[in-house]
């Protein structure tokens, strides 16, 4: 069978995706390939399809035995023999797995680094044909990035001692130059043949919100949401258990995740969330590596990332699927104030001098300016991504809040003045509250108890409202020009760039938002929501893909994606080949579910 009919019958796919292509042939050809993919690219195909068409066994290397159970699942729905090998096996079970393994009986074999180095496994490896071996997160290899994994060193020394070099193929999401050039040497890959995609991801939907209370607008955009899944990222435990808290109080279906409770309560909340049985994940980073849940309809973060690496790994996790999905970021100053304080007092890595410490951190701060200024560009946030990551993006994407939204340019010089004297003048010591009333010349408790009235500033912005003025201290603490203290009073003081602010003489430009921009000028990527009698459908589909996946034990997605649902719903076939030209159905699930679906299809038409 040719690629593109392995792509139609066994994964049920038309056509490859960008990208795809070019690794597959590079893996067929027996040269090693290097994949810069964004997550939900579809890495898994471009080794995948070739392991079905070369003679022997391939091994995808892979730190994430979640995933890899998730994916095993999938390839034996889809009738592929597959198998993954890793620490939720008993030994009895592994050894089993392992006698069938030696004994041909599957064509993919999933294994966790920690197993390249067992006796065990070694012996297998030697004397089996292993056609091709593929490195799953290959950024691991490297120190430069956060997940680093000492056992991803030792692969190049597994690779020596098969009988035969297979062609070796690198899959990673990261796209910084450092990483890449370690996976390249470290890996001891062979000049391989190198492709990154564009990281757009056109389903998704983009926007920084900067709400006065976060709390209400984060329940506000859940309840807009009903019946669909999606994760709220937060920054720390504290903040994912009072968001949770929050959540359930507000009636929604939601449960929490981080590192610091029980792995029970973790692999349960996170089996919860992943077979449909709530609605939303509310967690810390630490989750989400190596989910593939498809159908999250959105992610919001409730605290600013500390770099655009994450921002967008975790964003990305939204729509995997194709259909539409956003993508919101909560943003305040006090984000900013959070994340330098983790940078300044984080703890250096023992294996690092001093200096190399001091680079990294000098690093961190820098990737840090780079994310706040996504939160508050007024550019198109998807070419501001895009740009980010080395690529070029057109000035308007249509898809994105700033794309939809009028801004009004106001010149704040004068006020950006009156408010660096108020603050240098009264010593530092007040809340943006009461740097507001002073200006605004108004008569409240604080303003008499600490005097402010007899400040020469006091009244001087008398015509703005205390918002327009606390506004226009937001931005000038997103510019650097003021900074907030930490703690529980944060007060205003001084920033960095305070002193160039007063010294500026051109004039200083905030943006303010105007109405919005009707919907038609949105762009459609992707079918809009259905409605009547498909929508019918969908939901009767829906229920009998749940029945299934609870009768086999596995997450509805594994099942069929909702994209595929949406499609049967529309296109309602009759026969087992209609059936099959549907997008994610191939051969294997044509066997497994034409009947049933087949029936219900039937019914439909009644
Ligand atoms: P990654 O590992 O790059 O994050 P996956 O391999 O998990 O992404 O793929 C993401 C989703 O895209 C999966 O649901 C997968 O089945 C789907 N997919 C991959 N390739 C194609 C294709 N050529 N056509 C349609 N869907 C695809
Ligand atoms: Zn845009």
């Amino acid at each position: 069978m040719t690629k593109e009919e392995i792509l139609k019958t066994c994964f049920g796919y038309d056509t490859f995706r960008g990208g795809q292509e070019p690794v597959i042939n590079a893996l067929l050809s027996g040269r090693d390939a290097m994949a810069v993919m964004p997550t939900g690219a579809g890495k898994s195909i471009c080794y995948q399809v070739p392991a079905l068409m070369l003679p022997g066994i391939t091994l995808v290397i892979s730190p994430l035995v979640s995933l890899m159970r998730d994916q095993v699942t999938a390839l034996v729905q889809m009738g592929i023999p597959a198998a993954f090998l890793n620490s939720t096996l008993t030994f009895r079970q592994y050894l089993l797995a392992l006698d069938r393994a030696k004994a041909g009986r599957y064509k993919i074999i999933y294994v966790a680094p920690e197993r390249l180095e067992t006796e065990g496994f070694l012996s297998f490896a030697e004397q089996a044909e292993i056609s091709l071996i593929a490195v799953d997160e290959a950024h691991c290899i490297s120190q430069w990035g956060q997940d680093f994994r000492p056992s991803y060193l030792n692969i190049p020394a597994f690779v020596k001692r098969l009988k035969k070099r297979p062609p070796v193929g690198a899959f990673t999401a990261t796209a910084t130059p450092d990483v890449k050039a370690d996976i390249e040497t470290l890996l001891e890959l062979e000049r391989p043949v190198q492709v990154a995609t564009g990281f757009d991801r056109e389903n998704l939907f983009f926007a920084v919100r900067k709400p006065k209370n976060k709390r209400e607008a984060v329940v506000e955009l859940i309840r807009s949401r009903p019946d669909q899944c999606g994760i709220v990222y937060c920054a720390t435990r504290r903040a994912v258990e009072e968001i949770c808290g929050l959540l359930q109080e507000a009636g929604i279906s939601a449960a929490r995740y981080h590192a610091g409770l029980e792995p029970e309560e973790r692999q349960r909340n996170q089996e919860e969330f992943l077979f449909d049985r709530v609605q939303v994940m509310v967690a810390t980073n630490a989750f989400g590596m190596g989910i593939d849940k498809s159908n999250v309809r959105y992610v919001i973060h409730y605290n600013m990332p500390k770099d655009m690496e994450s921002y967008y790994q975790e964003a990305g996790r939204a729509g995997r699927d194709g259909l539409p999905a956003s993508c919101i970021l909560l943003y305040s100053g006090q984000d900013v104030q959070t994340a330098r304080f983790l940078i300044e007092h984080s703890e250096p890595r023992e294996e690092l001098d001093a200096r190399t410490a001091e680079q990294l951190r000098e690093r961190d701060f820098q990737r840090l300016r780079q994310m706040v200024r996504y939160c508050t560009t007024r550019r198109c946030l998807r070419q501001t991504i895009l740009r980010y990551f080395g690529e070029q993006a057109p000035d308007h994407c249509g898809a994105c809040w700033n794309c939809l939204h009028n801004f009004e340019e106001v010149d704040v010089s004068r006020e950006a003045r009156c408010i660096l004297r108020c603050v240098m003048e009264t010593g530092g010591h007040f809340g943006i509250g009461v740097i507001a009333e002073t200006l605004c010349g108004a008569d409240t408790d604080k303003v008499r108890k600490y005097h402010m009235d007899r400040e020469d500033t006091y009244g001087l912005l008398r015509q703005h409202t205390q918002e327009e003025v606390r506004a226009c201290i937001r931005f000038l603490l997103e510019e650097e020009a003021l900074t907030l203290s930490a703690g529980q009073y944060p007060v205003v003081r001084p920033g960095e760039r305070a002193e160039a602010f007063l010294k500026r003489t051109t004039p200083l430009v905030m943006y303010m938002e105007k109405e919005e921009i009707p919907a038609a000028r949105r762009r459609s990527a992707v079918p809009e929501v259905l409605e009547g009698t498909a929508a019918e459908r969908f939901a009767r589909l829906r229920e009998l893909r749940a029945g299934e996946a609870r009768r086999q034990g596995v997450p509805a997605y594994v099942v069929f994606s909702d994209k595929t649902l949406r499609e049967l719903a529309v296109v309602c076939p009759k026969t087992l080949e209609e059936f099959r030209e549907v997008s994610g159905v191939g051969n294997g699930k044509a066997r497994r579910y034409g009947t049933l679906f087949l029936q219900a299809m039937d019914a439909f038409r009644d």
